[in-house]
């Protein structure tokens, strides 16, 4: 196994970590992260498990990372996102693991989301011999196949020189996740749902001469946390794309790095089958958006006092220890470090950060 520097990967340590999890037979968990504050939980959660982890940010994240006061809608995605890849360059060496660094959905109409981020990668790229994010997804997953993969193959001409990879999908996540979503219809059959081998191959055909590519295939995965029943989860589905690149290519085991999208409330069985057929990033959400509100929730229920007075009314006594914005947000922090405790060790990248301490 090729060690690889701490802090952020790009190009061969990327690609070194991918196959880390395939030969290791363990996935990361990619978190979506908001703030500093999630950051930081995300990054302290890493480095105290020993593991590798991926930090993503989605448009509405990036967003919200720039300041919601921010007129301009898009100016804000790329300068929020921007943001957030700086905070990690600095910070992810001190933690002493690897990051992938990566954005979230983007479809046609945030395109130019991507172009801007791409160029800045460029710039950085110019100056530092390194790109500012690992990788972008791009989900043109409910346009014609054709249309999905030709713009997907443009974008990864860019991405390649830098040493970046892109990440696509095939076969539609239901679900919605930041007003990027397709609707579940009950009752139906929802074939939407699952993604075929066959477009797989096709997509691995097209891409992998370019550049290095995942794919988020879909198998009855769902963003957010529903009743369960809609969708049936088949992860046999990986394992078919996965045996239908292998056996075209001839390569060795799987070549093909498989994303899990809406994997909040998956069952451990599930999880497992997912990663043992190549999946080698999981994306958690909605788990961790909970946790976070769950933590800083109960602390809220604890002290209700202390977020109405600034002077207890029944003691006089000052109230700022308990309304310190950093003692209620470290719970929070806490509580997705605890969240994250539980991911790496499903996963199974627990104690295999390939990252060299100095
Ligand atoms: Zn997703």
């Amino acid at each position: 196994m090729s060690r690889v520097s701490p802090g952020v990967v790009s190009g061969a340590s990327y690609t070194a970590l991918i196959k880390a999890c395939h030969d290791g037979g363990y996935a990361l968990p990619a978190i979506n992260v908001v703030g500093t504050d999630s950051v930081n939980a995300v990054l302290e959660a890493a480095a105290r498990n020993n593991s590798d982890v991926i930090i993503q940010v989605s448009n509405g994240g990036a967003r919200f990372y720039a300041g919601e006061g921010l007129p301009d809608a898009h100016r804000a995605r790329v300068l929020g996102a921007a943001s957030m890849a700086r905070h990690v360059h600095l910070l992810a060496k001190e933690y002493g693991i690897a990051v992938i660094l990566h954005t979230d959905h983007a479809d046609r109409k945030l395109i130019p989301w991507l172009d801007d981020l791409i160029t800045m990668s460029e710039e950085e790229f110019r100056t530092t011999g390194k790109p500012l994010f690992t990788s972008h997804m791009l989900d043109l997953s409910t346009e014609p196949l054709d249309e999905n993969l030709q713009t997907s193959a443009s974008m990864l001409k860019r991405l390649a020189p830098l040493g970046m990879g892109l990440e696509i999908e095939l076969g539609v996540t239901g679900g919605e996740e930041d007003g990027i979503g397709h609707d579940l219809e009950e009752g139906a059959d929802n074939a939407h749902l699952y993604t075929q081998p066959e477009d797989v191959l096709k997509a691995w055909e097209l891409l992998s001469p370019i550049g290095t590519v995942s794919v988020a295939a879909s198998f009855g995965n769902v963003h957010g946390v529903y009743k369960p029943g809609n969708v049936q989860l088949r992860p046999e589905i990986l394992k078919n794309s996965q045996d239908a690149v292998q056996k075209a290519t001839q390569s060795g085991p799987k070549p093909l790095p498989l994303v899990f999208h809406g994997g909040s409330g998956s069952t451990l069985a599930e999880i497992d089958a997912a990663v043992s057929y190549g999946v080698f990033k999981m994306n958690l959400d909605t788990d961790i958006q909970f946790a976070f509100a769950h933590g800083v929730g109960s602390y809220v229920l604890e002290h209700p006092v202390a977020f109405q007075h600034q002077i207890d009314p029944d003691t006089d006594k000052p109230m700022k220890s308990l309304y310190d914005p950093r003692k209620w947000l470290r719970v929070g922090e806490k509580s997705i470090v605890e969240r994250l405790d539980e991911a790496f060790a499903i996963l199974g990248s627990k104690s295999r950060s390939i990252a060299q301490k100095s």
